[in-house]
């Protein structure tokens, strides 16, 4: 058998994501719909699924799905239906997941992606609304079913409206996939649809991957890899078994259709069952509830009502502020954090790039030291423009600010008010100075004929002198000015 060289090899990426929408209650009940509480407390005879109950479909969650359909540039559907989708497992006490099958609310979208190979454009094939299931506890041994001793089942979460994303195979790298899952959050969370949380598993990405010889017809064995529970573990998860497939490729072995788990602390992932067969779930149209149209007005009104999404803001901060795409990447990642930023530059008034730098080198390296949110951060936006606005009078030197912004960071006072506690204002009072300046040079002959006889990089060494003389409160810009005067001039 010829093995091919690796560079011969093509990755093929799909994702299906599952969002879980913050209605106020569930999808077909008036369960109130949050994360955790005590077990089986937000229940009813719907969500159970006892026998006799009807569902009712929740507007809301029609509304917000259609929101996620406009965003992915999607048709939205005239007419959709709701499915049943029948399996037994405890988790879902009918029996059967009413979802969307073959008339999802939203079709054909797209996305596009500024990698950092060029722009990739990424069909959405359908977003589809459906209610999601309980969750069980399995008891005993590792934790995992196959060596529990029982397992609990928890109906708190069974019946929440989720809507489910899939996407074309068009991504090819585990970083594409990675600035997909982002894009997808931050899109879903400037709709203020769901709050996103992949650690509470209201964001949940499962990747189908394969890797075949270039030139190949058929896509290579498909893996689907689960329990990615962070976007970075998207990428760390896809970027391990590209190379897992790749190797066992090049080695010549055949791959096989499986469902692979991503271990975090590994950063690998093992078979949890290979697909030998497809489940019928005998899909049926859902004789509970009636097909819904979507009125056009009511699309046009949702579409002219969306609020500034992602791509939009970055293109306005570019065109606003001037700012260089990487820094507007890592400002538009979060709601939260792009609202920050634009009420500091808004407060400053003044070049943005210099809030801008303030915040991703000095603001957020205190933020990850205290391991907290921005949200979490004492220091206002207003009060950050204001630090900056100090710098630029020349009260305080850039290095002093620093100092005042990690005391800020504590305590949430104002910069003024440090600066007057700590006693740091910068010496700007030119007679002070001028006397200080005087005695250095007077101190260091040498390198003042130096600096008379033209060579003005010796002003830094003198400049140093005043600056240890005055404990570092003098104004060096102004100290360079006097020195000049005095001997260059
Ligand atoms: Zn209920």
């Amino acid at each position: 058998m010829s093995v091919a060289p690796p560079h011969t090899l093509e990755t093929t990426i799909g994702l299906e994501i599952h969002v879980e929408l913050a209605t106020a209650s569930k999808m077909f009940c008036g369960c109130k719909v949050a994360f955790g509480g005590e077990p089986n407390t937000r229940t009813c005879p719907v969500c159970l699924g006892l026998p006799g109950s009807l569902p009712v479909v929740n507007e809301r969650a029609i509304e917000y799905t259609t929101r996620i359909g406009v965003a992915f540039n999607c048709s939205i559907a005239k007419r959709s239906l709701f499915a049943r989708k029948n399996y037994f497992y405890p988790d879902m006490p009918k029996n059967y997941q009413i979802t969307q099958y073959e008339l999802p609310l939203a079709t054909q979208g797209h996305l596009t992606l500024d990698g950092e190979s060029g722009a990739v454009s990424v069909g959405v094939t359908r977003v589809h609304l459906e209610e999601d299931t309980g969750g069980s506890l399995h008891v005993g041994g590792s934790g995992r079913i196959a060596d529990s001793e029982y397992s609990l089942e928890d109906y708190n979460r069974a019946g929440t409206p989720l809507v489910e994303i899939v996407t074309e195979p068009d991504l090819h790298t585990a970083e594409q996939a990675r600035l997909f899952v982002a894009e997808l959050r931050a899109i879903v969370e400037a709709l203020g649809v769901s709050d996103v949380r992949m650690e509470e598993g209201s964001l949940r990405v499962d990747a189908n991957i394969s890797v075949r010889r270039a030139g190949e017809v058929e896509h290579g064995a498909k893996v689907e890899v689960k329990n990615m529970n962070s976007i970075r573990s998207v990428g760390r998860a896809l970027e391990h078994e590209e190379e897992r497939q790749r190797k066992a490729l090049e080695a010549g072995e055949t791959l096989v259709q499986e469902t692979r788990h991503f271990d975090e602390k590994t950063g690998t992932t093992s078979s949890l069952r290979t697909k030998e067969y497809a489940f019928d779930y005998r899909y049926f149209p859902e004789p509970d509830l009636v097909p819904f149209e979507a009125a056009d007005e009511w699309v046009e009104a949702l579409r002219a009502s969306q609020p500034e999404l992602p791509a939009e803001r970055r293109v306005r901060w570019k065109q606003t502020y001037g700012l260089p795409p990487g820094d507007v990447a890592v400002l538009a990642s979060s709601k939260a954090t792009a609202a920050w930023f634009e009420a500091a530059a808004l407060a400053y008034g003044g070049d943005a790039k210099k809030i801008v730098n303030w915040i991703i080198a000095d603001l957020f390296g205190l933020l990850n030291e205290a391991g907290i949110d921005l949200t979490e951060c004492k220091i206002a936006p207003a009060q950050l423009a204001g630090l900056v606005g100090l710098v630029d009078d020349g009260a305080i030197s850039g290095k002093q600010a620093k100092e005042v912004l990690g005391h800020m960071f504590k305590t949430g006072d104002d910069a003024a008010e440090v600066v007057q506690d700590k006693g740091l204002e910068q010496e700007s009072d030119t007679a002070v100075l001028d006397a200080v300046v005087e005695e250095v040079i007077a101190e260091n002959p040498e390198a003042a004929d130096k600096v008379r006889a033209g060579q003005l990089n010796t002003i830094g060494f003198l400049v140093g002198r005043v600056m240890r003389k005055t404990g570092g409160s003098a104004n060096p810009k102004l100290v360079t000015e006097l020195l000049r005067t005095k001997l260059a001039g």
